[in-house]
């Protein structure tokens, strides 16, 4: 068997070229390059794809996260609270603002957060839940929903990596007072380039996000508050909606390679991936876990088989983090988490024979002690 890369864009970009070709040359000829009307189009198809009332274009998914906290006027002294296995930008766009990222240990299943342990964290300086839907499964929404309502607390979802994923049949970056995400080119909905969105039902925070990501103002040269240039541009903005089209099927042609790594996996080899109940995932990663991850990944190394670790320090014990105070030991999940999780290759265009391939050298890992 040839090697097998981690990821491939062969497949999703030959889908596309034409469109993309054709968009490229049409968008060259506009002459209209920042805040035109293929922003305005792709904002529209984007929250109807997310079921919300707006959808905001932004530059990337880390000023989509920290654009929502501000315009809740989150800032210094108030506590934000986040999974302490996520991606470091959730992180960084809460201490950005000033305020304090509280760490809430995800259920290892899942390896989402856990919504019965965010209400041990909370105190009087809680101003908002940030829920990642990490690898592309959506968090227990309904449950972490119901802990802010009951808290008057705001939520901000870091939709990232679950473009299209569900909770109870209702879409991730639709529950939250705000939701980001991120079009970097690896997402499920990926740009060529960086890219981000903020969806959100309310008029009112959609205006201050549109504020926010165009130097603080709605009318030009006229600025209301101290903003950013955080906008998506007009090139990005068009070849998303081509490839917003295709999202669904090719969200259910990851559901079905996932499948088929479920399906292969011996399960006493190596921990699958689990859902919560009534919860969906778009697999922007296949993540299993197993006690001797480094030699494990060698090994499929060693058969031509690339993987990735998503992530393998945990925030909190991160050096750009060290002020916060942590140590080993403090958050003991995402600890081993981080040391247990491997990322098999998942992408469009994958073969059923390549993932037969990866399980059954998986299942033929040697135990024990090298
Ligand atoms: C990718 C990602 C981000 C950041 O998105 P960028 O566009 O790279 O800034 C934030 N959170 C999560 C969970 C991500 O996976």
């Amino acid at each position: 068997m040839k090697s097998i890369p981690f990821l491939s864009f062969d497949e999703i970009n030959s889908q596309i070229e034409e469109d993309v070709f054709k968009e490229f040359e049409s968008f060259y000829h506009s002459k209209r390059y920042i805040l035109g009307d293929r922003l305005l189009k792709f904002e529209k198809d984007y929250a109807g794809f997310s079921n919300t009332k707006h959808a905001i274009g932004v530059n990337n998914g880390l000023n989509a996260i920290y654009l929502s906290l501000l315009a809740l006027g989150i800032g210094q002294g108030d506590e934000v609270i986040l999974p302490s296995n996520t991606f470091i930008a959730s992180v960084l766009a809460v201490t950005y603002t000033g305020a304090t990222p509280v760490f809430s240990e995800p259920n290892p299943d899942t390896h989402n957060i856990c919504p019965k342990k965010i209400q041990e964290v909370i105190t009087n300086k809680t101003k908002a839940i940030l829920p990642v839907h990490l690898y592309g499964q959506s968090c227990e929404m309904d449950k972490i929903m119901s802990v802010a309502k009951v808290n008057r607390l705001f939520v901000v979802e870091d939709n990232a990596q679950a473009q299209g994923a569900t909770c109870n049949g209702v879409k991730t970056g639709s529950f939250g007072d705000l939701s980001a995400t991120s079009f970097y080119p690896g997402k499920n909905l990926g740009a060529f380039g960086d890219a981000g969105a903020v969806t959100t039902d309310d008029d009112t925070l959609s205006e201050k996000i549109r504020m926010l990501r165009n130097y603080g103002s709605l009318k030009k040269y006229h600025n209301e508050v101290v903003g950013f240039n955080a906008r998506l541009d007009e090139l990005q903005a068009g070849f998303l909606s081509i490839k917003l089209r295709l999202i669904d099927q090719w969200s259910e042609e990851r559901n079905k390679i996932a499948g088929w790594y479920n399906q292969y996996l011996k399960s006493d080899v190596v921990i699958k991936p689990q859902l919560a109940d009534g919860c969906t995932s778009v697999y922007h990663l296949y993540v299993i876990r197993h006690p001797e991850r480094d030699r494990l990944q060698h090994y499929l190394e060693g058969k031509g088989v690339a993987t990735l670790i998503h992530y393998p320090i945990p925030p909190h014990l991160q050096k750009a983090y060290a002020k916060l105070g942590y140590q080993r030991g403090d958050f003991p999940i995402a600890e081993k988490l981080a040391n247990e999780v491997l990322s098999l290759p998942l992408f469009i265009g994958m073969k059923e024979e390549q993932v037969a391939y990866i399980c059954n050298q998986i299942n033929k890992f040697p135990h024990g002690k090298v």
